[in-house]
């Protein structure tokens, strides 16, 4: 993702109160009371410029959604987005490290957690980076429902099949695997920016869904 240095940013964060949320611990427990209803909510971690985030929240209005990104410059650009989309009321935007879930959901908050085209730290030492590694795993577990499911996409295959991995090892079933999605494109599936980009070049495109399980 390139970063341009947008000095902005900050102010037009903060004109946006209603949906970019500028201290989202104060809404830990308290999600429901922000969206006004007791539907579902889905998070998007690693969010970017926010087009999966705002394509889903537009399509599927029975659901809560809410997209986390944690550079100044590239969330302004989800919000200008979710701005031109009139603000779908069942959408927020946090400004937030995902490294840090646990302190803006309590337990059993969330019912999904949507991983797109996140950063691959090729490097072993980077490993725990990933957000697919067990520790992240550990942290979604912690705010997920009972059955929570991770839904996951990209176009690298080795960041794949390290997830298909790490994610069996951690007890989660594996509920659907395609190796290019894009060959049987489901009539749902909303297009994320890289996804977007990555298979206008013609790579295929990974996706798994995966449920924790009971222990
Ligand atoms: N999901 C978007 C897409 O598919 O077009 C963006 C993909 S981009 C490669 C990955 C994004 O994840 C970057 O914008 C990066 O800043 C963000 N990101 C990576 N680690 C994160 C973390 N721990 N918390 C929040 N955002 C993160």
């Amino acid at each position: 993702m390139r970063l341009r240095n947008k000095p902005w940013a900050k102010d037009f964060m903060a004109e946006h109160p209603d949906m970019l949320i500028v201290n989202p611990e104060d809404k830990k427990g308290l999600w429901a009371k922000e969206f006004g209803n007791d539907a579902p909510i889905h998070i998007e971690v690693g969010t970017g410029k926010g087009q999966f985030v705002i394509g889903m929240a537009l399509a599927n209005p029975s659901v809560n959604y809410i997209g986390i990104e944690h550079f100044d410059n590239v969330i302004v650009s989800a919000l200008e987005k979710a701005i031109e989309s009139e603000k779908p009321a069942n959408l927020r935007l946090l400004r937030f490290n995902g490294e840090n879930l646990e302190s803006v959901f309590a337990e059993e908050e969330i019912e999904r957690v949507y991983l797109n085209f996140s950063d691959p730290w090729p490097k072993s030492r980077h490993e725990k980076r990933r957000l697919t590694h067990a520790r992240f795993l550990k942290k979604y577990e912690g705010i997920l429902k009972p059955g929570g499911e991770i839904h996951f996409k990209t176009d690298n295959r080795s960041l794949f099949e390290y997830s298909l991995i790490s994610l069996t090892n951690y007890g989660m079933k594996l509920l659907s695997v395609s190796l290019d999605l894009h060959a049987n494109m489901p009539e749902d599936n909303v297009l994320t920016e890289y996804e977007e980009k990555f298979s206008s070049k013609g790579q295929p495109i990974y996706r798994l869904e995966a449920q924790y399980q009971a222990k």
